[in-house]
């Protein structure tokens, strides 16, 4: 008998298709690509982007010359864009307002690689750091809601680019994902006066099930109703509502948590098509009692299909026990 069942932070409800049951060779996906011949995120082809608006480059090295470790630049394709005015306005019963944010791209590495962990640990550190200092340079712009750092592996998953690299995008309302997320973790407070995600560590450490790994301050796990197969999160241990208000040490084992897990994913299910979204705080909130930040992992080894549309339900043929009990034994 197939399990329904609701993730209790997004209310997204879930089919676990136990006897469509899949081993991961079962899951063909399509393969990640050779480098291109001509890669315009490469060292020395600075002048293919559109000019920085941040990196941690080698003392003494030019803007937009060769000498970064990680660059940010504007996505020459923005979704949306930072000059100009909202002009929120309506049109009969429909609600308009001007394309207004920011779409950045945090291209990870110089070197043409399609993933950053085979770079070193200080490597990917330096990665979060940016993601850090991207977050709170743009929430200083108070047309600015929200900052959703985001990152797609493989076409199938949305990426255009061989070349490692992760974005971010500002909007200026707060997404409803986000708002059903916030929601759901204030209601849990008001009525238990706990974090329902510090509540959902709690639980995934002592049912131990879904456990991917335990590092100390972070709890990587598959959640209990998982949209895809292998789904997993990152959620950190000590109660934190913003991701940009973790200190040097808790960041150091961020990086190793997570290029750790990806790696894991990365091996095990065989260069699969992937995204992470980081889901921190909306602009302008202070601390927050009930909200707790956390990355999901979200490996694409199935379609989202008509009942997927239609419903809002996702069929996961791997439970996630079986994909937690997977992960835990891929060596790393
Ligand atoms: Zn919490």
């Amino acid at each position: 008998m197939p399990d329904l069942r609701k993730d209790p932070v997004s209310q997204r409800w879930v089919i676990i298709a136990q006897e469509r049951a899949k081993r991961p060779s079962d899951f063909v996906h399509e393969p990640m690509g050779e480098a291109p011949s001509f890669d315009p995120f490469a060292e020395g082809n600075e002048d293919k982007t559109p000019p920085e608006i941040a990196a941690y480059r080698d003392r003494g090295s030019a803007p937009n010359k060769p000498g970064w470790r990680v660059r940010v630049v504007p996505n020459k394709f923005p979704a949306l864009q930072v000059e100009g005015h909202l002009n929120k306005r309506g049109d009969g019963l429909y609600d308009i307002m001007h394309g207004l944010g920011a779409h950045e791209v945090i291209i990870e590495t110089p070197q043409s690689v399609p993933s950053f962990t085979g770079l070193p640990d200080a490597h990917v550190l330096d990665i979060l750091w940016m993601y850090r200092d991207r977050l709170l340079d743009l929430q200083r712009d108070m047309r600015m809601k929200y900052g959703l750092v985001f990152k797609n592996v493989g076409a199938s998953a949305g990426a255009t680019l061989y070349h490692t690299h992760s974005q971010l995008i500002c909007t200026p309302i707060v997404p409803s994902i986000m708002s059903i997320k916030t929601q759901s973790c204030e209601a849990y407070y008001k009525f238990h006066e706990r974090c329902l995600l510090c509540d959902m560590v709690a639980q995934e450490l002592s049912q131990k099930a879904r456990v991917v790994a335990d590092s100390g301050s972070f709890l990587t796990f598959a959640p209990f109703a998982p949209r895809f197969p292998f789904e997993t999160w990152i959620v950190p241990k000590p109660h934190s509502s913003h991701f940009e208000t973790l200190g040097r040490v808790a960041m150091e084992e961020l990086a190793f948590v997570l290029k750790r897990v990806l790696l894991k994913i990365e091996k095990g299910l065989e260069q699969p098509p992937y995204n992470y979204m980081l889901f921190t705080s909306p602009f302008h909130t202070g601390p927050s009692e009930h909200f707790h930040w956390h990355l999901e992992i979200t490996p694409r080894l199935t379609p989202v299909a008509g009942f997927e549309w239609g419903t809002g339900f996702y069929i996961n043929p791997v439970p996630p026990e079986d994909a937690a009990e997977f992960l835990r034994g891929v060596k790393v």
